[in-house]
């Protein structure tokens, strides 16, 4: 994609991100610089995948030069600092002090000086030799006030309230922990969730994590009137974990399913949940010989008994078919599922099952297949749950788990082609972020 205007985007430094100073970030926009942003809108069901970035952006200094517009006009932006007055953030964006004068011998322009607070974004376009020609400040709570050139004197507009979708990209490096490092990045909680489970797959964040590890994130922002409102969705990331690269790309299928993707097109998706429960611990182990709370003599615990309150929701922990539900001696009501690859898994002591779970029927990973109870040989509401290989019982606490299927061919042809620009830019991440850091 051909980068069609360098653009130097200041965002909001907090104090954290002020302290990394090594931080940089870049980001990418869609948005023509200037004027109504029609943008995307931000609807939920917005496709981060459907923006076309078309201009790079770099964190560097202040004030910044974002381009220079079509007649030899030059665009700047700053963010307002504490302590700013107007006219020095006037100032700073390279506006002559005679501008600056007239400029503020105007109403609007007065009425903008009282709204001006730290963080804020304000943006100019000037001549070659500082003559002033528009100005946009974003008010956070109010659309983007317009000041525009006419003749010696100013206009003053308001924009359209304006929500934008903006792609930002940043890098960090692991000192402490992963969510010290998101923060110092100035990465938000929801995109450092994402990150840790995207990868919760290949490495495990509370283990495995490597002071000097290094990760790189591309994500979505929803913007009002220039202020970020919301995290959105992480559209491509890489994670360098003891120097092993972990790289991770949404892909959204023809269907409008949407997974993480090796850039070779190796599914990231869990195969398997851990638990079947969303909210539980485990009271009684997988263990070859343990005394039975019902029959009293030891025998083998061929599973992991979660415990959990009658009618907790019992969730299928992979795709499979029903193959058995109903009633079997000791494990009271039972939901056997079979999977791919010779797995099956066993959900015992059930008070109920879900609507359509019988014998045949098709379930999907996390689905709500039946309802933790106490039948069978319990001496307590708890679910016994089980994972059995070719017929044989494994410890489901300890295996390890296959991962979801790779894309089949024609699909994988497409994700390719729509992923090739997240592939690159984690590469350019890795060339200038992460060297930024060093
Ligand atoms: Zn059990």
């Amino acid at each position: 994609m051909p980068l069609t205007k360098l653009r130097i985007l200041t965002d909001r430094l907090t104090g954290a991100e002020r302290r990394f100073s090594l931080r940089t970030l870049v980001a990418l926009s869609s948005l023509p610089l200037f004027g109504v942003v029609a943008a995307f809108g931000l609807a939920p069901d917005t496709n981060p995948l459907d923006i076309t970035p078309q201009t790079i952006t770099e964190a560097i200094t202040l004030p910044t030069l974002i381009g220079s517009g079509s007649e030899g006009s030059f665009e700047r932006e700053s963010l307002i600092q504490s302590g700013d007055t107007l006219s020095i953030a006037l100032s700073r964006l390279k506006i002559d002090d005679l501008e600056i004068q007239r400029l503020l011998a105007t109403e609007a322009v007065r009425q903008m000086a009282s709204s001006i607070r730290s963080g804020r974004r304000i943006q100019a376009t000037t001549t070659q030799d500082g003559q002033l020609l528009t100005i946009r400040f974003d008010r956070g709570d109010a659309p983007a006030l317009m000041i525009n050139r006419q003749g010696d004197g100013f206009v003053a507009s308001e924009s359209e309230d304006v929500l934008e979708s903006r792609v930002v990209m940043r890098s960090g490096r692991i000192l402490s922990s992963l969510y010290g490092a998101t923060d110092s990045a100035g990465i938000p909680d929801k995109i450092a969730n994402q990150l840790a489970e995207t990868f919760s797959t290949s490495m495990d964040f509370r283990e495995d994590l490597r002071r000097g590890d290094t990760f790189s994130v591309i994500y979505t922002v929803s913007y009002r009137n220039g202020e970020p409102i919301a995290a959105g969705k992480l559209l491509a990331a890489e994670f360098v974990n003891a120097g092993k690269p972990h790289r991770a790309i949404l892909y959204r299928d023809p269907f409008g399913r949407e997974d993480y993707y090796t850039p070779e097109g190796e599914s990231l998706k869990r195969g398997f949940l851990r638990s079947p429960l969303e909210f539980s611990r485990v009271t009684s182990s997988f263990s070859n010989s343990r005394k039975h709370p019902v029959y009293g003599f030891h025998r083998a615990h061929t599973g992991v008994d979660f415990g959990a309150p009658t009618g907790t929701r019992v969730k299928a922990t992979g795709d499979a078919t029903v193959a058995f539900a109903g009633r079997r001696g000791g494990y009271g009501n039972l939901v056997i599922l079979r999977h791919s690859n010779g797995f099956e898994t066993y959900y015992a002591h059930l008070s109920a099952f879900a609507s359509g779970i019988r014998a045949g029927r098709p379930v999907s990973q996390g689905q709500v297949i039946a309802y933790v109870g106490s039948t069978g040989a319990s001496t307590g509401p708890h679910l016994h749950y089980e994972i059995r290989i070719a017929g044989k019982p494994q410890n489901p606490m300890a295996i390890k788990l296959p991962g979801s299927p790779p894309l089949v061919a024609e699909q994988r042809a497409r994700f390719l082609e729509q992923t090739a620009d997240w592939s690159d830019k984690l590469a350019l991440l890795r060339g200038t972020n992460l060297a930024a850091l060093d």
